[in-house]
């Protein structure tokens, strides 16, 4: 092995920190916009990662390439039984490590995924009101959520996040509602522009509400004011602060103001394979090496090239734009 982690830079010069793993594709949501009502055929057990093969992958990673972020996603990754055994292995790689949850399962589960070593999370959350939430999500749960929420905020992680993807004529009627949310609870909401990955292939462009759109809105009632490109860094989320000091909300505008010119991330999805993007249209099986005998060194070079050809960007919008064959719940958000 080399001396120290080198960079691991793709042909256009963009370092990659940050991996995505997605612990499994099954969740115990169906959301409208996600997830047909039936669920989709679940990846069969045996071709999961096991928590040590996700481990080994992560810690190549990080040692071989000074990645410095871990977010565990899926599907919903607290359905995966132990998932704070995970948690502990991967944090003692010493890294920023957070999971995205629908937060259900946060009440019983955050003060072991605390103990095991985890520091902050991101909870989905798409209407607060129960019966819209109920529409959404096709469980009614949004109690659970909130009080997830509040059991997050309790067991000292921080900072908690809530995401909430915005929908034309579903839930943009809301964005003040979840601003003022943000502020009364102290978490910071992130506005996520609606993207083409519903496994349903519904998405229309004139669903996204866009970035501008949503600032403008909640600007409307609480001045908000950019941060500073210095605060900003590689985060996927358009940062804006309350003028007022009363906390910041985000926007992560990834259809209307891309962000693929900063893109520091590679994602794993549950099955072992490796994708340069979210939209990719290729994927490198990891797997196969992993239970084949690769060395350490045959894993850093096949993700050494499969970075290599990262494309400069994705093209939703565009006409040569190819919807990924995996859906979002899939691939891992
Ligand atoms: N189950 C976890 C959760 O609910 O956060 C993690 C996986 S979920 C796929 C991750 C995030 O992707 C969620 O915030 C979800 O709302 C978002 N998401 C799913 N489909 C999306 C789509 N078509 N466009 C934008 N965001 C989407």
């Amino acid at each position: 092995m080399a001396d120290g982690p080198l960079p691991l830079i793709d042909g256009f010069g963009r370092v990659h920190r940050d991996l995505r793993i997605s612990v499994t594709d099954r969740c115990n949501f169906r959301c409208s916009y996600c997830m047909p009502a039936e669920g989709l055929p679940w990846m069969p057990r045996e071709d999961l990662l096991t928590y040590e093969e996700l481990t080994r992958v992560a810690r190549v990673c990080v040692e071989r390439f000074g990645f410095d972020g871990i977010r565990l996603t899926g599907g919903e990754p607290t359905v995966r039984a132990h998932l704070p055994v995970l948690v502990e292995q991967l944090a003692g790689l010493g890294v920023d490590l957070a999971v995205t949850t629908n937060g259900t399962t946060m009440r019983a589960l955050a003060p072991e995924l605390v103990a095991a070593g985890l520091r902050r999370v991101n909870i989905s959350c798409d209407s607060l009101r129960a019966d819209r939430f109920a529409e959404i999500t096709r469980r009614d749960e949004l109690a659970r959520v909130l009080d997830g929420i509040d059991a997050a905020v309790e067991a000292g992680l921080r900072p908690v996040k809530v995401n909430v993807v915005v929908m034309r004529g579903v839930n943009d009627d809301e964005l003040v509602d979840f601003a003022a949310f943000g502020r009364e609870r102290g978490v910071t909401v992130r506005f996520i522009e609606f993207m083409p990955l519903d496994a349903q292939g519904e998405w229309t462009n004139d669903q996204v509400v866009s970035q501008g759109e949503i600032v403008a809105a909640i600007g409307a009632v609480f001045p908000l004011e950019p941060v500073t490109a210095a605060e900003q860094g590689s985060a996927p989320a358009s940062r804006f602060r309350f003028r007022d000091g009363g906390g910041e909300i985000g926007v992560i505008a990834s259809v209307t103001q891309a962000f693929c010119a900063t893109c520091d991330r590679v994602r794993l999805t549950a099955d072992g394979t490796l994708r340069h993007c979210l939209f990719a249209t290729r994927e490198l099986d990891l797997r196969a090496l992993l239970r084949g005998g690769a060395s350490d060194d045959d894993l850093a070079a096949a993700i050494t090239a499969e970075v290599g050809a990262k494309w400069a960007g994705h093209q939703i919008g565009q006409v040569q734009f190819i919807r990924p064959a995996r859906s979002m719940s899939q691939i891992g958000g």
